[in-house]
């Protein structure tokens, strides 16, 4: 694993310095773009890394994934009732489908499936961002993970965008909380700062049917893990799911703090960090590091 991550640095470390790391909230315009790490986690807990795989950075979108598993273990098939499995083809702020599609999600990883997820955990949970701190905090066998405020009070400064999709969902009949109350779980999940070893070993439980060897708990079903990498597969990437897919082929999940985790399932979960982006958000380094990873394991779910 380890020279096949020195082989991949070295491959991909000339486009350091290409991209634009997000800037629609200042506290993310002012991170360092020139941070590249890779963490692979095997399923047998064997830890790999190169480059800065120790450094915390905003996980941001990559926590829609574990806000999602925490619903799921609440909610089961139930909540396939609120939010739908499509890929939506737009950028992942987008309102459109929402007024057409009365007020459903196309998928839990856009911003207007993740807020309905928000908020049926919201309503499960007397303390949903603790819930969530605690369950990422548990998969990585790391407790000093914590959420940065500055981050998630300056999303909540700029949350017109996320509030008018929570509103139309809410005019729908497809919210049951406070808008607001929601929107700072959502937010402090998406201000949760992790590494990518912390995000390779949280990860860790897709790649091995469900079960987390760091938490020592079954997390999902080996079917609803199959689900939830499909689902990855099809919507982790947002509008360039499809060329992630034709690119890397594997599920995946992006943030716009420039994070990737990934999924080789039956052997190993894989998170790369670099915050320059490519036009559609994602990491431009983090989709030229995994599109070098599936060339040289020549391994693809499809
Ligand atoms: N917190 C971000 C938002 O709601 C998450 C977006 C992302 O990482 N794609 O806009």
């Amino acid at each position: 694993m380890q020279s096949l991550l020195d082989k991949i640095y070295k491959e991909v470390i000339p486009m350091l310095g290409r991209g634009k790391v997000a800037d629609y909230i200042p506290a993310l315009a002012s991170v360092e773009s020139q941070q590249f790490g890779i963490a692979i986690c095997d399923n047998d807990g064997n830890i790999s890394t190169v480059g800065d795989a120790h450094v915390p950075f905003s996980i941001q979108s990559i926590s829609k994934v574990f806000n999602l598993v925490l619903a799921i273990n609440h909610y089961g098939e139930d909540l396939w009732h609120r939010v739908s499995c499509e890929p939506s083809g737009l950028p992942f702020n987008s309102l459109v489908q929402l007024e057409y599609e009365n007020g459903v999600p196309r998928n839990p990883f856009i911003n207007a499936g993740a807020l309905v997820i928000s908020d049926m955990n919201q309503s499960r949970f007397a303390s949903p961002h603790l819930a969530m701190r605690d369950f990422v905090r548990r998969l990585s066998e790391n407790d000093e993970i914590i959420a940065n405020r500055n981050v998630a009070d300056s999303e909540f400064e700029y949350r017109a965008r996320n509030a008018a999709s929570a509103y139309l969902m809410k005019a729908f009949g497809n919210f049951e909380n406070e808008v607001e109350e929601v929107l700072h779980s959502y937010f402090y999940n998406c201000a949760l700062e992790m590494s990518c070893v912390d995000l390779a070993k949280a990860g860790s439980f897709l790649a091995n049917r469900g079960y987390s060897k760091g938490a020592e708990e079954q997390i999902l079903t080996p079917s609803q893990t199959s689900q939830v990498n499909a689902l990855l597969a099809t919507s982790g990437m947002y509008n360039e799911a499809g060329n992630f897919a034709f690119q890397v082929g594997l599920p995946g999940k992006s943030g716009v703090g420039g994070g990737i985790i990934a999924v080789v399932p039956g052997r190993f979960s894989i998170c790369v960090f670099s915050p320059a982006l490519n036009p559609m958000g994602n990491s431009l380094m983090g989709m030229a590091a995994l599109t070098s990873l599936t060339k040289h394991i020549n391994w693809s779910v499809y």
